[in-house]
């Protein structure tokens, strides 16, 4: 079972890199962040040099890394991709800073969990495109200070809060990825389907768009769902029919809340009485990482008013309880 999981994961990866737009001007949505990267792009190729670091922040599966590979082919530069957490020692960072070549564009996912003495060699590099490499040990051990080429670092994290100030300080150009609007996404999955050859009626695609979390990720995947129902039980045709089936068996609800989204408020509304409840408490009662559910299932709730966040912790709202079917406190914020 463990090989088919596995492929089948692999598989689900290579449709997804598949389904990427290569170039800006083949991005849809996000109009604000996207005619910010233009200009800073293209100033940078009229100066003939490389454009200031550039951080991407935003919830999971909103486009951060694809628009990193974008930067890359808009520079005809070549990209190196790397992440946080694959970078716990400064000289993982060195290793991988002193071979990049001029102009290439260094992305790292997850930033903000980057281990701190990577962090401050990055400040370095940033700042002065020069790392300190550290020969030696103890008392004989003796910094080398190493030129390096000019490169920009494209950087995206879930939380750009979580970034230290001197960090934070040394990206140029700043990009908040928000939620997609119900019609980005459709045009989205117009081009997925597209390119997985597969009809769509716009029925079905208005469905899809509508229930999925304002998330291209998870559109991309509902779509697939939804013809993988279509060609096993319909007419291999992605219509209403099709969505409403297959979004129902993998249970994303009518607001395109899933489990774990749905998990959180009804542990909020039946366990805690609808809050305020602290956000580590309702992470542990989830079962899950209080990150997992700050960065994952918080901005959409939020955003779409189920739940609110005050001072005291996590509330549900008054619609949380009617999306629930339950009967809101006096009480509850609206
Ligand atoms: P994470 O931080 O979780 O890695 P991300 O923000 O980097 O997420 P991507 O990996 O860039 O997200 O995008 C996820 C999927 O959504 C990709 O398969 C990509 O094809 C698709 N996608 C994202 N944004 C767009 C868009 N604007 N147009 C079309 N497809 C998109």
């Amino acid at each position: 079972a463990r090989v088919v999981d596995a492929r089948g994961v692999d598989d689900e990866q290579r449709v997804e890199a598949a389904l990427r737009p290569k170039r800006l001007a083949d991005f849809p949505g996000q109009p604000r962040v996207r005619d910010q990267l233009s200009l800073v792009l293209e100033a940078a190729r009229r100066r003939d040099a490389v454009p200031d670091h550039i951080l991407l922040s935003g919830p999971p599966g909103l486009g951060k890394t694809t628009l990193a590979m974008i930067v890359a082919a808009e520079l005809e530069r070549p990209i190196r991709v790397t992440s946080g957490p694959a970078i716990q020692h400064a000289g993982d960072l060195a290793a991988i800073l002193s071979s990049l070549a001029e102009g290439e564009v260094l992305f790292l996912d997850e930033i903000h969990r980057m281990a701190r003495p990577a962090e401050e060699m990055l400040y370095l590099a940033m700042e002065d495109f020069r790392v300190d490499v550290i020969v030696g040990k103890g008392p004989g051990a003796t910094a080398i200070p190493l030129e390096l080429p000019p490169f920009t670092v494209v950087g995206a994290t879930t939380r750009a809060g979580l970034l230290p100030a001197p960090l934070r300080d040394r990206f140029g150009f700043t990009g908040h990825l928000d939620f997609y609007s119900s019609d980005d996404l459709a045009a989205i999955l117009v081009r997925s389907a597209r390119l997985l050859g597969v009809e769509a009626l716009d029925d079905g695609i208005a469905e899809i768009a509508g229930r999925s979390r304002g998330t291209p990720r998870i559109a991309n995947r509902l779509l697939r769902r939804v013809r993988d129902w279509s060609q096993v039980h319909g007419r291999g045709v992605v219509d209403l029919e099709a969505a409403h089936e297959a979004l129902a068996l993998f249970d994303v609800d009518v607001r395109g809340l899933d489990r774990l989204d749905r998990g959180v408020l009804e542990l909020l509304c039946t366990r805690f009485g609808g809050g305020p409840v602290g956000l580590s408490t309702l992470a542990v009662a989830v079962g899950e990482e209080p990150d997992t559910v700050e960065t994952v299932a918080e901005p959409y709730l939020v955003r779409e008013g189920f739940m609110v966040r005050t001072p005291r912790g996590r509330a549900a709202t008054a619609l949380a309880w009617q999306h629930l079917g339950l009967t809101a406190p006096m009480d509850a914020p609206g």
